[in-house]
């Protein structure tokens, strides 16, 4: 394994997430990624970098072996912290063993002997999915593979962390100066997988003998014939689409705008699949869009690696709207790095909300802020915003087995690590789990009404 070059392009990358999340873009300090006694025209920021093969080492490291440091000792002294948990260091800066970690030099310069720049570009990234060899049965790179789970930070959105400590120094160092704020947002989507409930008269017969006689839920065995009957028969009345509208009223409530990633593959095994073109569908989405939501394309199992098909698919739900589409997330959360990003771009997506981990909540990015993506083997920027996904409602119930209870304090705990760095949560409530799951369609409404409790 080689670690990357770490060029000039990365290095502007990495300074300008690291500003732009401190809210310091303004102030632009001269900086420098080099030795201590760097010269600078002006007091501002060095960092000195960490060793070469640190990335591999990293990756090579045993669990349990990462070195932590009290909150306290990474912020200037009296300096109000944001947050008071231990920080991981990723990567140490080899020279000068014996200085401090952060210190101010005599023309009021800063050195960072923690590598900000390698560390923001190891998250942000995602080289290790790159070299890691590991995927799940649907080839994808699994959260327990990465270093962020190993070495258990991945509930840490630990690059605007290190922003946040950067910012502190800055602060401290220009007393005057106030940094750009930005306020916490929840961000709530929704996949549409799926348009009706029962597929089958056969699934439809068991899920109601099984409320019926299993459950004792009388009503809900009524509302399996009912949901059935319309899927069939009346379409609009569908719960599994009416819902879409009970979901934007929810967002609505709260002042806000949701997206809805919506399926357009033809059927196979792993896509259900459903005609895009349903009037009954395109209305609503069309009415959803009217009233601000966001409206973007779920493209299929089959369209991580294949171009073709994901600007079928994309193509097949334009013209359904009437609208072009910039917004995607994966069917699945099936992404490569770099390919899917490629792909993505040529076929005129803009945002992507895919990088999350199905079989674990946290931040996979190590960030709460929506970035744009730099491609570290090409060594230049790939034209895509990356939304990471934080929390999916299938990762807490069905790969983590949470009881609702246990799902909500982890979202809330989440929440708070996001709002410490003024940060989104990003959050993905499938429609299907309305009906399905209904104790935990009562948990994100708990959430959504106190999400930092
Ligand atoms: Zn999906």
């Amino acid at each position: 394994m080689i670690d990357p070059a770490i060029t000039p392009n990365a290095i502007a990358y990495a300074w300008e997430r690291l500003l732009d999340i401190a809210g310091a873009e303004d102030l632009a300090p001269p900086y420098a990624y080099g030795p201590a006694n760097a010269p600078l025209p002006e007091p501002g920021v060095i960092i000195v970098p960490a060793a070469p093969h640190a990335w591999s080492r990293l990756l090579q490291l045993p669990v349990g072996q990462l070195d932590w440091l009290p909150a306290a000792t990474l912020f200037p002294s009296g300096y109000p912290l944001p947050f008071h948990d231990p920080v991981p260091i990723l990567f140490w800066s080899d020279a000068d063993r014996d200085k401090p970690l952060i210190r101010v030099r005599g023309d009021g310069s800063i050195i960072f002997r923690v590598d900000l720049i390698a560390a923001t570009l190891f998250m942000l990234t995602r080289w290790e999915e790159i070299v890691l060899p590991r995927r799940d049965e649907h080839d994808r790179f699994p959260a327990i593979a990465s270093t962020a789970y190993r070495q258990g930070f991945l509930d840490q959105p630990i690059v605007d962390r290190y922003a946040m400590i950067l910012r502190a120094w800055l602060q401290r160092q220009r007393p005057s100066w106030q940094p750009r704020r930005r306020t916490f947002h929840l961000h709530l989507s929704h996949d549409i997988d799926h348009l009706r409930r029962f597929l089958t008269a056969n699934e439809a017969l068991r899920q109601t003998a099984n409320n019926l006689w299993r459950q004792k839920r009388p009503r809900w065995a009524l509302e399996d014939v009912r949901d059935f009957a319309t899927g069939r028969l009346l379409i609009d009345r569908n719960p599994y689409l009416t819902v879409l509208d009970d979901l934007a009223n929810m967002t609505e409530m709260r002042g806000d705008r949701a997206t809805f990633y919506i399926m357009a593959a033809t059927p196979n095994l792993f896509d259900e699949g459903f005609t895009v073109t349903t009037p009954a569908l395109t209305r609503r989405l069309q009415r959803l869009a009217r009233r601000g939501h966001i409206i973007g394309v779920h493209p299929g199992y089959y369209t991580y690696l294949d171009f073709q098909r994901y600007r079928t698919e994309k193509n097949r739900l334009e013209q359904a709207l009437g609208e072009v589409v910039h917004h995607a997330r994966q069917h699945y959360l099936r992404f490569r790095v770099p390919d899917t990003w490629r792909i993505a771009v040529r076929a005129g997506i803009r945002e992507d909300a895919t990088l999350g981990y199905a079989d674990m909540d946290g931040f996979r990015c190590g960030t709460a802020h929506s970035f744009p993506v730099f491609d570290i083997l090409a060594d230049e920027a790939i034209p895509i915003i990356e939304r990471p996904l934080h929390i999916m409602d299938g990762t807490l119930k069905s790969y983590r087995n949470l009881t609702a209870d246990e799902a909500l304090r982890r979202m809330q705990k989440l929440a708070q690590r996001a709002a410490q760095v003024e940060g989104e949560l990003h959050l993905l409530w499938h429609n299907k789990l309305y009906y399905a799951w209904r104790p935990w369609f009562q948990i994100l409404r708990r959430f959504l009404n106190a999400p930092l409790s």
